[in-house]
């Protein structure tokens, strides 16, 4: 008899997007950096890689095996996803990861799936519910401070505070009201969607957490929780709430 904290292992899947490889001869590649994975596994879960390219009828079912979903970061949300009129702002589209995204994210909120949305996810998350986007934070947002720390800093670089919600699902998976986080982004959530509640802000103003509605586990987090976990090990807390909410599901 197995005294395993979780005889069944909830099974976690992870979004991924394009690289290209730079060898001899480029080499496309599907692909996802392994903080994620790893911060999967140290909470529990099994993860698993979700490829990009997949038709709808295939993902639902997919999705049906899974037990929790991480949407992870990455380039830009096409602007017509959210009826953007500043198309110079917007950079590394994917059309057909942003097609798998918008499914997974509106299919897990529907079916109450666990979901932890990292980054470009957690702008993902507001506008396949109906949201829109600051296309450049520092161009388009009034008083905005600088949240683009990507490539000169390294990703564990604590850039910023985001003050939390009191009465969220984020605060009581931090056990924290305040947290120093990483900043490694350009946009940023204008319109809040329907159907979510911000959790924490920076000290701007800019959502920097989101949460659904009527759903036990489905969080976006601004920042990088995956990268700060050596740092600042409370950040695990939020892979150990999505492996436990999946672990719920399982049952
Ligand atoms: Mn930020």
């Amino acid at each position: 008899m197995t005294t395993n904290h979780f005889p069944h292992r909830p099974i976690i899947g992870l979004t991924t997007y394009r690289k290209t490889a730079a060898q001899s001869t480029p080499v496309a590649l599907m692909a996802l950096m392994p903080t994620y994975i790893d911060a999967v596994a140290a909470a529990g879960g099994i993860p698993v890689l979700i490829p990009l390219g997949l038709d709808e009828d295939a993902l639902a079912e997919l999705l049906g095996q899974l037990d929790g979903l991480v949407l992870t970061g990455g380039g830009d949300i096409a602007g017509e996803h959210y009826r953007s009129e500043h198309p110079e702002f917007i950079f590394d589209v994917d059309e057909d990861r942003d097609r798998v995204e918008l499914f997974l994210a509106r299919e897990a909120v529907a079916r109450k799936k666990p979901l932890l949305a990292i980054c470009r996810g957690h702008q993902m998350l507001n506008v396949a519910l109906g949201g829109t986007l600051y296309e450049d934070v520092m161009e388009r947002m009034p008083g905005a401070i600088k949240h683009d720390f990507f490539g000169v800093f390294p990703r564990n670089h604590q850039a910023h505070v985001v003050a939390i919600e009191p009465d969220s699902i984020l605060a009581g998976t931090l056990g924290r009201r305040e947290a120093t986080v990483n900043s490694l982004h350009h946009q940023g959530i204008c319109d809040l969607a329907p159907g979510l509640v911000a959790t924490a802000h920076a000290p701007d103003g800019l959502v920097e957490g989101v949460e659904a509605i009527d759903h036990p586990y489905a969080l976006g987090v601004q920042w990088h929780p995956e990268n700060l976990v050596h740092d600042d090990p409370v950040m695990l807390s939020l892979f150990d709430g999505l492996v436990q909410a999946a672990q719920a599901e399982r049952v």
